[in-house]
Order: structure tokens, then C-alpha cells, then sequence
């Protein structure tokens, strides 16, 4: 993948379109916007250029991806593995100086730390890793990223989370998960005071929704009373919520999720004493009309602090309006059975529902519900997925905490 001069590098041209998008701070350019890419191998480092010749820098380019080229620097470069160890290097350091309370978190966050298509997650002393494009795939590049990652952070293992889908897509050859050094392959990790355990070969997805790490503690602060996560997995916010409220219930309808849930809160009995967290294998959407709207509406359920974190509804912008019924009608039932006072948290990790049309959304079950929310956090991910203003791609989760009266 290397280089030896700038000028050995293959160009592509691209349409005045996609050179304005570049020039706005974007870093992706889209297979409509190739206006040449002839011989250009797959996942080769690219010299870009406008449809003048005038160089824009240096890319990765995907023959099969809808978004061509992943621009990785104004610069001609020569040596891209030694561009990623810098740039691995700086994503470290970066967590050093803004990440606290977790031996969990994300280590790289592909185009938020400049490295398109590459995700490291580290779970305290094993670290998972993700390709998510041909560019990132080869072996020279793939021996870098874990010079760096070993010599940075001396993990005890590192995994390869290879995703089959984006694989296809992607044309990249079939690969296996499992561990591509060492031996260990779970691992105990402490979050906000919290202890989880991370099994990397186990479970419907390996490891754990980091992203929401800080809004399990900022849910926290407000929780009280008898509280129900909806869309609990391994248990992030009921483990966060326990020390605050009683009884507690977690609603998945993965049975594997909920027992490892259930081994986390086992981990945790220090914190939660006597408390026992109840874990019930449901469809979110049967359950909540059977606790909101019950046969016999005497029995209808009453909680004070309810979390709702479900699955993403829109995979793409088509989906949009389906993926805000669906988001309506969990919060509209979630709201009618809040007592006065009760907390709210709810969010999307739809990156097509934007934050104004969630919003929109939740005003809306408000009115219906007949509810008043008062919001005390507009937040969204953790800062160990950097947004970059520029990239609107690169921020996608929302999470409303609110007051409802
Ligand atoms: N709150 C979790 C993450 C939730 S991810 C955390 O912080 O770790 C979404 C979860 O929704 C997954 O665990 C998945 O198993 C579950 N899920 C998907 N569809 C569901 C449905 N219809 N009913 C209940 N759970 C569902």
C-alpha cells in the first residue's frame, strides 16, 4: 500500500460537485462524483484531483462502495501505515486527555479520528477491532494497526469483529471473528463505578454500547423510584440506575443479552445489596401495550424513571417516517405510564432521525399523551466518538432526558 513517491500515486478525478463537498470539509466523495478511477486497484491509496488536474490530496478508494473515496489528507502521502500509527497515536491520546471513569471505550472512531473505515474498541485489557473498508483490509495496513495498538496499549488479546455484510458489500474476502494475538478472550471492565463483564466471542454483537457511556451516568443523577429499561441488552442503564431506584426491570427480547445482563448485576452485588433486578425476555412493543393499555385498566403499570434505547429504526432516509411511528408509539406508551415527577430518558441511534425530528416526535406523544415534559438533557454520544462538525455522519445517537408531569 506504501508508496515510494507522491508521484507514483494513481489519480482520480472527480466532478466540480465532489470537489465543492471536499472543500466544505466533507471527507467522502461519492461514486457519482468519480469522473475517472481507470486501473485504480481496490483499496488503493489515491492522489485525488479536480476535473482540472489540481491536486486535493491524497484518499482511499472502494471499487465497490457507493462512497468511492475516504480522503485521508490534503497532503500527497507516501507511507500510509506510518500515517496510521500517528494517527492511532493522536486517537489515544485524545481519549487520555477527555475519557474518565471507564476502562472501557472507543479507541478509534474511523472518519472522527481521521481513520476512515477502521473502529478499535478497548475493553480493559483486551482490545476489538473492526475493518470496516478494503483500504483499511490489507495486510501491510493491518500489521500497523497492531504494531501501534500493541505497543501503545500492551493489550492482553485483540479480536477481530469481522462484520459479514459490510464484508459483502465491501467485496472483501470472508473472514472469521476471533483473536488475531494473544489468548485471553474475556475479560471483566469497570465503567462509572460499575463492573460488566465482555465476553468477545460471545453474543449477539461482541462488546458493549460504549457510546452511551456517559448518558448511563447523566440518567443516573435523575433515576429514582421503580424504573424499567426497555431495550436493556447486557443491563448498561438498569446496572446505572440500581443504586437509585426499586424494583428495578430490564426488557430485551434476546435471551443471551439478558443473561449476561444477569451476570453483570451478580458482578455488582456489592453496589445493589439486596436489590434484585428483574430481567423479562419480551417484544418492547407487546409488552409496553400490555403494561400501558391492560385488558383491565385497573392493572395498567406505573413506573418513575423509564428508558427507552431501542435498535435503529432508520437504516436509511426511506425508512424515516416508519422509524418516527415506531419511536412515537414506545414514547407515547412510555409517558402514559409515568407517574408525576417520573423521568424520562429516550433515545435514537438512528443516524437519518436527526435530533429536531426526535424532538418533533416526543412533542408530539407529549400532546397526545396529554404529558408535559421539561427537558433536562439534550444529549448525544460519548465523547469517545468525536463528532466532526464538518462530518454531520459522524454524530448519530440522541439521548432526552426529561421531567414529566
Ligand atoms: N440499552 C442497551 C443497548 C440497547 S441495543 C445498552 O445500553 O447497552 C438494542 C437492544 O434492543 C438489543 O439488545 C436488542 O436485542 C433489543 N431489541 C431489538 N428489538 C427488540 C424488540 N422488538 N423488543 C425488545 N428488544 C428488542
Amino acid at each position: 500500500m506504501s508508496q515510494s513517491a507522491p508521484h507514483t500515486l494513481p489519480t482520480i478525478k472527480i466532478s466540480p460537485r465532489g470537489a465543492t463537498r471536499l472543500k466544505s470539509g466533507h471527507v467522502w466523495v461519492y461514486r457519482s462524483d468519480v469522473v475517472s478511477a481507470e486501473g485504480v486497484l481496490p483499496g488503493a491509496l489515491v492522489r485525488v484531483s479536480d476535473h482540472r488536474g489540481k491536486n486535493l490530496g491524497s484518499a482511499l478508494y472502494s471499487s465497490s462502495s457507493q462512497i468511492a473515496i475516504r480522503m485521508l489528507s490534503h497532503e500527497l502521502l507516501t507511507d500510509f501505515p506510518a500515517l496510521l500509527r500517528q494517527r492511532i497515536a493522536e486517537a489515544i491520546a485524545y481519549r487520555e486527555a477527555f475519557v474518565r471513569d471507564t476502562e472501557a471505550y472507543r479507541i478509534v472512531f474511523s472518519e472522527g479520528d481521521f481513520l476512515p473505515g477502521l473502529i478499535v474498541d478497548r475493553y480493559n485489557d483486551i482490545v476489538s477491532l473492526q475493518i470496516l473498508t478494503q483500504g483499511m483490509d490489507a495486510d501491510p495496513v493491518r500489521q500497523a494497526i497492531l504494531a501501534e495498538l500493541t505497543a501503545r496499549l500492551h493489550p492482553a488479546a485483540i479480536i477481530e469483529r469481522a462484520d459479514p455484510r459490510v464484508r459483502e458489500l465491501e467485496t472483501l474476502p470472508p473472514r472469521a471473528s476471533g483473536l488475531v494475538q494473544g489468548e485471553k478472550t474475556s475479560t471483566t471492565f469497570t465503567m462509572n463505578s460499575i463492573q460488566f463483564r465482555f465476553d468477545a466471542l460471545e453474543g449477539q454483537k461482541t462488546g458493549a454500547f460504549l457510546d452511551q457511556r456517559e448518558n448511563y451516568a447523566a440518567a443516573a443523577q435523575y433515576a429514582h423510584g421503580e424504573a424499567l429499561d426497555v431495550f436493556c441488552y447486557q443491563g448498561g442503564f438498569a446496572l446505572h440506575l440500581a443504586p437509585h431506584c426499586s424494583p428495578i426491570t430490564g426488557v430485551d427480547s434476546s435471551r443471551p443479552a439478558l443473561e449476561l445482563a444477569d451476570q453483570n448485576a451478580t458482578l455488582n452485588q456489592g453496589l445493589l445489596g439486596q436489590k434484585e433486578i428483574e430481567w423479562i425476555e419480551a417484544n418492547a412493543f407487546d409488552l409496553l401495550k400490555d403494561y400501558s393499555s391492560p385488558a383491565r385498566p385497573g392493572e395498567a403499570r406505573r413506573y418513575d424513571t423509564i428508558v427507552l434505547d431501542p435498535p435503529a429504526f432508520a437504516k436509511s432516509k426511506r425508512d424515516l417516517d416508519a422509524a418516527l411511528r415506531g419511536y412515537k408509539e414506545l414514547n407515547l406508551r412510555a409517558l402514559k405510564m409515568l407517574r408525576p415527577g417520573g423521568i424520562l430518558v429516550t433515545c435514537s441511534c438512528s443516524y437519518h432521525v436527526s435530533q429536531s425530528n426526535f424532538l418533533e416526535m416526543l412533542a408530539s406523544a407529549a400532546l397526545d399523551a396529554h404529558r408535559t415534559l421539561r427537558l433536562l438533557e439534550v444529549r448525544g454520544q460519548a465523547k469517545d466518538h468525536p463528532v466532526l462538525l464538518n462530518i454531520p455522519e459522524t454524530a448519530y445517537l440522541k439521548c432526552i432526558i426529561a421531567s414529566v408531569t
